[in-house]
Formats: C-alpha cells, sequence, structure tokens
C-alpha cells in the first residue's frame, strides 16, 4: 500500500478513539519508517517495506487500545528538550513546565545554587533547570531504579552534566546534603479517582497517592525541612483542587511566604513556600 493509502485507513480507524487520529497516524507511520514527520507529506505515493508496514499496523493497534503515543515513540518533549519514556516513567506534561519555570525565577542566573528534584522520573524538571542553571547543581532523585536509569540516560543523552543522581525514597538517603530550592512532582491522584482510568498504562504509583492524593505531598512538606538552607524554598507541583490543602500543610510545618501559581489552563498547580 502507499503511505497515502495508509494513512487514510490509519486516520479512519483511529478515528473511534483518537481526537488527533490523523496526526497520530502520521506521526506513527513516521516513527515506524524511521523518518521525520515531513517524509509522509511528500511521499504520498512511496510503497513502504513489509516489515515496515507490519511495525506500523503493530503501533496502530496499540494505539487503539488507547496507549499514550509517547509510550509507543518512546519520547516526549519537555522544555523543547526530547526525553526518552518508558513504562517506568510517567509521561512529562506541559503543567509541569510551569514548575519549571517558577523555579528558574527564584534561582538567580549565575547563582551556584543547590538544587533538588525529590521522584525525578523521567528526569524531566531536574534537566530543564540544569540545562536553564549551568552554575547551579543538581541533585535528582527517585525510589525506583529502573526509573532513575532512564533520567540519567535522558541526562547522558542530552550532555547535562550538573545533575547528579540519588536513588531515594524521598529524602531518606539524601543524608546531610542541603538544598537552597527543593521541587518535587509527587504523586497526588486520589486513589479511586476516575481519572486514573485514563492514565492506566503510566505507573500508577507515580500517581496515586493516598486517599485524598496527598500523603506523599504530607511526607515531602515535613521531610524537606530538614535538607533546605535557612532562606531556601520548596515548590510542589499538585492537583487543581489541591492549593488549600498544600498551603495548609505548609503553614503547619513552619513554611512562610507561601503562595500558589496557576498553570496556563488557569489551575492551581505549584505553591511554594521558604524556610526563615
Ligand atoms: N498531572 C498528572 C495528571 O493528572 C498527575 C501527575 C502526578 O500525580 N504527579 O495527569
Amino acid at each position: 500500500m502507499t503511505i497515502h493509502d495508509l494513512l487514510k485507513n490509519a486516520e479512519a480507524k483511529l478515528a473511534a478513539t483518537s481526537d488527533s487520529a490523523r496526526l497520530d497516524a502520521e506521526v506513527l507511520l513516521a516513527h515506524a519508517i524511521g523518518k521525520p514527520r515531513a517524509f509522509v507529506f511528500s511521499h504520498r505515493d512511496d510503497e513502504i517495506a513489509e516489515n515496515d508496514e507490519t511495525a506500523f499496523r503493530a503501533l496502530l493497534d496499540r494505539r487503539i487500545a488507547g496507549e499514550p503515543i509517547a509510550y509507543l515513540l518512546g519520547e516526549r518533549e519537555f522544555w523543547s528538550l526530547p526525553l526518552r519514556v518508558t513504562a517506568d516513567t510517567l509521561i512529562p506534561r506541559p503543567d509541569t513546565e510551569r514548575l519549571v519555570e517558577v523555579a528558574l525565577k527564584v534561582i538567580d542566573t549565575n547563582d551556584a545554587s543547590r538544587i533538588a528534584d525529590l521522584g525525578t522520573g523521567t528526569g524531566a524538571i531536574a534537566i530543564a533547570i540544569a540545562k536553564e542553571r549551568p552554575g547551579c547543581h543538581v541533585t535528582a532523585t527517585d525510589v525506583h531504579p529502573a526509573t532513575l536509569a532512564v533520567a540519567k540516560d535522558n541526562a547522558r543523552a542530552l550532555d547535562v552534566d550538573n545533575v547528579a543522581f540519588v536513588l531515594s525514597d524521598w529524602t531518606a538517603a539524601i543524608g546531610d546534603l542541603q538544598f537552597d530550592l527543593v521541587v518535587s512532582n509527587p504523586p497526588y491522584v486520589a486513589a479511586g479517582d476516575a481519572a486514573l482510568a485514563d492514565l492506566r498504562y503510566e505507573p500508577r504509583r507515580a500517581l496515586e497517592s493516598g486517599a485524598d492524593g496527598l500523603d506523599d505531598l504530607r511526607r515531602i512538606v515535613q521531610e524537606v525541612r530538614h535538607i533546605v538552607a535557612l532562606g531556601g524554598s520548596l515548590l510542589l507541583e499538585h492537583g487543581a483542587d489541591q492549593a488549600d490543602a498544600v498551603q495548609a500543610l505548609l503553614a503547619t510545618s513552619g513554611w512562610m511566604n507561601i503562595r500558589t501559581w496557576n498553570d496556563y489552563a488557569g489551575h492551581a498547580r505549584v505553591t511554594g513556600g521558604t524556610l526563615a
């Protein structure tokens, strides 16, 4: 079959389950033949090799079953950086770029600040900050060795050498290190939340956090007090309806200058404070 016909059939099949059927078809076909997406526009009448067609059909079936494009491609862009994603990592979200933006405001450009990203996943936040602030020393943690390995690979692939990786259950293995800024996008979805059905391909442990979604945020707010230098800050991503709860947790643990930032969809997304 020609690229034109393959795309037409694929789009029709995807239409029932995806609201970006045409784009999905183009991206998956380009991936199957190992070419950039532009190639499929300029080669509509080309026939593709049989093994490529088989690979394309397999990707298509997985997409129709609901698997996110990022897992099918093994990659997602975050902060304009291509990151490898695997079944061991959450897919980085555009919302989380807001956390990076707020963090960059806290860190002076020329500063040799010490920054920690707890629960780094793909390494998205740590790597984006490290790229923007090459003078900073970033420590990225994750509790799962397989996940931390992906983050390390991403840092290496992107030539980032100012991130150190530590296998740690939140702050448990941080030891005596002190930081000027700690950031985290922890799991914050409530157990049993209907949204989890749509997120079924992503690691549950990276999403779900107790009955109210706040179990990990509660731990982090408490524990991070011991690893933040005086005058240092903590910035946390959270669910759109959790800003009040996170502000209350921070206040109870003695954090000052507490404030919340919205994401670009207008949802409360990042809350932080400083330790005086
Ligand atoms: N923002 C994600 C979602 O709801 C949740 C990420 C998280 O729990 N850290 O899709």
